[in-house]
C-alpha cells in the first residue's frame, strides 16, 4: 500500500484526489494537511503541519499554493518521501527549491495531470511540425473566477511547447493583446489569453491560423477527477522511481497508465 500525505487536502483538488483514492486500490491516506483554518475543526487525520506526519517512503501529493509547494519539496527531500506536485504559479526561487529536492527524491511535477492535455500537447507538436512557420499560434485558456495565477500553468506549458517547435522562428509570447492601436501582430508571436469566470474547471484552446484557413485544438476538463486520476498514476510511479524530476509524460511512457 502506498501511504499518501495530501497537502491542500481541503481544497478543490485535494477533495478530488480524496475522491479518486476512494475509487482506487493500493493507496492509503495517511494524513490530510491543510491550513489550520480550512480542515474541519478537530477532524481526525487532519493537520496543518506536514512536518508532523511525513515519513520516509511516503508520497506527498500536493495541490496547494506556491510557497507551501516549495516548503513541502524541501521537507520531502529531508525525509526521503516522494512528491507529486500540481501547484502552478511558482516563482523562480520556489521552482529552484522543487528542482533541488528532485536531486534527492523522486518528484513528478505537472501543470496539468489530465491524460487529455498530455495528448493535446503531443497533437500541438505534431501540428506545428507539419505546418509552415507563417501560421500564427494563439492560446486561449478559461478558468473559474477563483483561480489565483494567470496565465494558467498549462497555457505556459503549451506556449513553451510551441516556442520549442518553432525554434529560431519563434517570437516572444504576447500575454493579452492590450487596448487601442496595438498594431499588427509581430511575426512569430505566440498570443496567450486568459478568461476568468464562473466555475470553469479548465479549458485550453490552441488556435493555429494560416492564410484563409485555421485549425483549433481544444481540451476541456469538466471534472477535477481528470487531474486527480493522473496524480494517482504519478504517485504510483513516484513510489518506485529513483530521485529525479519527472513529468506526466514520463509516467505514461513508463506504462504508469492513466485510469
Ligand atoms: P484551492 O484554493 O481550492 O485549494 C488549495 C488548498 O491548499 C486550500 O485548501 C488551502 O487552504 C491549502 N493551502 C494553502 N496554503 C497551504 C499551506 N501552507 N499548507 C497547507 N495547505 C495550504 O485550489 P485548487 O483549485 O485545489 O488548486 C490548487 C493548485 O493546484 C493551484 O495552483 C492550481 O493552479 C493547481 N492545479 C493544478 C492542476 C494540475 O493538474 N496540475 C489541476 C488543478 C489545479
Amino acid at each position: 500500500m502506498i501511504q499518501l500525505v495530501l497537502v491542500g487536502a481541503a481544497g478543490r483538488m485535494g477533495r478530488a484526489v480524496e475522491q479518486a483514492v476512494a475509487g482506487s486500490s493500493g493507496f492509503v491516506i495517511k494524513a490530510r494537511v491543510d491550513r489550520a483554518a480550512n480542515p474541519p475543526a478537530g477532524a481526525a487525520g487532519w493537520t496543518a503541519d506536514a512536518a508532523a506526519v511525513l515519513g520516509a517512503g511516503d508520497v506527498a501529493v500536493e495541490f496547494s499554493d506556491p510557497a507551501a509547494c516549495a516548503a513541502l519539496a524541501t521537507l520531502c527531500a529531508e525525509r526521503g518521501a516522494g512528491l507529486v506536485s500540481g501547484t502552478t504559479g511558482l516563482d523562480p526561487a520556489q521552482d529552484e527549491m522543487v528542482r533541488s529536492a528532485a536531486r534527492r527524491v523522486a518528484v513528478v511535477r505537472g501543470a496539468n495531470f489530465s491524460l487529455g492535455v498530455a495528448v493535446l500537447r503531443r497533437a500541438l507538436r505534431t501540428a506545428l511540425a507539419a505546418l509552415p512557420p507563417g501560421w500564427d499560434v494563439e492560446i486561449v485558456e478559461r478558468h473559474h473566477r477563483l483561480k489565483a495565477d494567470s496565465p494558467s500553468g498549462t497555457a505556459l506549458a503549451l506556449t513553451a511547447d510551441a516556442a520549442a517547435c518553432r525554434g529560431a522562428e519563434s517570437g516572444a509570447p504576447c500575454f493579452g493583446r492590450g487596448q487601442g492601436r496595438t498594431g499588427p501582430r509581430a511575426a512569430g508571436e505566440i498570443g496567450v489569453h486568459s478568461v476568468r469566470g464562473g466555475t470553469w474547471v479548465g479549458d485550453h484552446t490552441v488556435l493555429l491560423a494560416g492564410e484563409g484557413e485555421w485549425l483549433e485544438l481544444r481540451h476541456v476538463a469538466q471534472d477535477r477527477l481528470a487531474f486527480a486520476h493522473g496524480a494517482l498514476a504519478a504517485a504510483r510511479f513516484v513510489a518506485g522511481a529513483a530521485p529525479g524530476l519527472y513529468t506526466l509524460e514520463d509516467v505514461l511512457a513508463a506504462g504508469g497508465g492513466h485510469p
